[in-house]
């Protein structure tokens, strides 16, 4: 993102959700974004993975300036590359843990099948179970899978630990960090968890619709070793 602004207009009222953004992420990284309520987090987020679109600047997805094209090559960028997480999991509720993954790998090019991306998450004993009977960590697992299982080269959460306690928070946080280190998925999560931040590779801080720090990780540990 280079530059990025966002500017909601509502009637006489002008809203500055970004006020120019610049940021890389490279291939392979699991980031943090970071920053108070209202900073812009999930508006980068969304505009990074082609869900929205800046009033200004530009977003690059390798060569390719999404920024320049039309709607529909931002929606080819997003349904080949991009997996969405959200805090809430968004599961239809008459279909098994299975079949909601299924929507996905029945319309991807090489997916997983939706056994592949529910083991990945651990769910690999729940394939027939309904949302229902699932908790909150276990439908948030489900929304993973299925946000992987089109193999995205991105992957995009917005606080998908906020509707969960803190130590089923930190399950699925694990969970995305695995995903990261054996898919190579890149990886941008929006957390208040502190735990995820010990796992990225580098922190980002957004505030006042800018990037206002980023703190490269050097003592970047995995999941296994954090002793709860
Ligand atoms: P939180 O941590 O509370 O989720 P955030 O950092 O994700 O906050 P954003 O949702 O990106 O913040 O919002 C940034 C600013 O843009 C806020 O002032 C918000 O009110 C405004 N905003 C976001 N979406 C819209 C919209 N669709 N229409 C108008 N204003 C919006
Ligand atoms: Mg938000």
């Amino acid at each position: 993102a280079h530059d990025v602004t966002k500017v909601y207009e509502m009637g006489e009222v002008k809203v500055h959700a970004l006020r120019g953004a610049t940021l890389e992420l490279f291939r392979g990284e699991l980031v943090v974004l970071l920053g108070p309520s209202g900073s812009g987090k999930s508006t980068l987020l969304n505009i990074l993975g082609g869900l929205d679109t800046p009033t200004s600047g530009h977003v690059m997805f390798q060569d390719e300036d999404l920024t320049a094209g039309s709607d529909t090559q931002l929606t080819r960028f997003r349904r080949e590359h991009v997996g969405f997480v959200f805090q809430f999991y968004n599961l239809i509720p008459s279909l098994t843990a299975r079949e909601n993954v299924a929507l996905v790998t029945e319309i991807a090019d090489d997916p997983l099948t939706p056994e592949e991306a529910l083991r990945m998450v651990e769910l690999g004993e729940r394939l027939d179970h309904f949302p229902s009977q699932m908790s909150g960590g276990e439908q948030q697992r489900v929304a993973i899978a299925r946000a992987i299982a089109k193999r995205p080269e991105v992957l995009l959460c917005d606080e998908p630990t906020g509707a969960l306690d803190a130590k089923t928070g930190v399950i699925v946080l694990e969970v995305l960090e695995r995903i990261n280190r054996e898919m190579g998925t890149t990886t941008a999560v929006i957390t208040h968890n502190a735990m995820i931040a010990e796992m990225a590779d580098r922190v980002i801080s957004v505030s006042d619709g800018r990037i206002s720090e980023v703190r490269v990780n050097e003592t970047k540990r995995s999941a296994t070793e954090i002793v709860w």
